[in-house]
């Protein structure tokens, strides 16, 4: 791979250090909770960080990455992605329907399905290009009004709707807590709507919580700054 036979810079042994850091956190969470380490998805979120930090992670074997933005994820991806077979890249920042069909040209996996208009565009986008990707659905964890997710009263009816009506591979639920508020609750109520929907998959914690998320059950953790440092606000939008 071009980049893979450049210079070992400093940034690349702070990455790979931070990686192996997390990587050796939740090793430890999962055998204080008794849970399998392969069970537990590291998702590095390059949203809004340097390309360079983005290669520093690849050259450190890591190969599993988030995005917030469709627009973002192709100037970061679009160039890389074709060179690993094993690149997965989810989408954890909310979709709007006229981003669905970049959506599915890029990600592996949509974790922020949230409303019937949504399920219903992806669906057949996934038709008309004849993909397969893998879904989750975010709820509004803490019923915040201006948060994306489906609330939990309406989630059961839209999950059915997603599974039955538009086909959708539904492997896990998605949630960002209320900022300020301890977590844990809100983890601890994700997890019981996903066992009561026998659905095995919980994307939850962060840079600051994936350690309490573990405990509670999460599969897929999705860590920015802990891996590639503050993020720069000033990239245009
Ligand atoms: C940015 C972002 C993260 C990563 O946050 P950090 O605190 O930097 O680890 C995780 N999940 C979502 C949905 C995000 O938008």
């Amino acid at each position: 791979m071009f980049f893979l036979n450049l210079p070992t810079m400093d940034m690349d042994i702070n990455i790979k250090e931070n990686i192996d850091n997390i990587k050796r956190s939740i090793n430890e969470c999962a055998s204080l909770w008794e849970r399998d380490y392969h069970d537990i998805n590291l998702i590095a979120v390059s949203k809004r960080q340097p390309k360079e930090k983005i290669i520093s992670a690849l050259k450190a074997g890591h190969r599993l990455f988030g995005e917030n933005k469709v627009q973002e994820a192709f100037e970061h991806w679009s160039d890389i992605k074709p060179l690993y077979d094993n690149l997965k890249l989810h989408l954890i920042g909310p979709l709007q329907s006229n981003k669905v069909r970049d959506a599915v040209k890029i990600f592996d996996c949509i974790e922020t399905i949230d409303r019937e208009k949504i399920a219903v565009k992806l669906s057949s986008e996934l038709k008309k290009q004849n993909k397969k990707i893998e879904s989750f659905i975010q709820i509004n964890i803490g019923e915040e009004e201006q948060k994306s997710g489906i609330s939990i009263k309406e989630f059961p009816e839209f999950f059915n709707f997603c599974k039955n009506d538009c086909d959708l591979d539904i492997k896990g639920l998605m949630c960002i807590p209320p900022a300020g508020e301890p977590a844990s609750m809100y983890f601890a109520l994700l997890k019981k709507i996903a066992y009561s929907h026998d659905i095995k998959n919980l994307s939850m914690g962060m840079s600051a919580d994936f350690e309490k998320a573990i405990s509670l059950g999460a599969t897929h953790i999705r860590v920015g700054t802990k891996i590639f440092g503050s993020r720069n606000y000033n990239i245009q939008e």
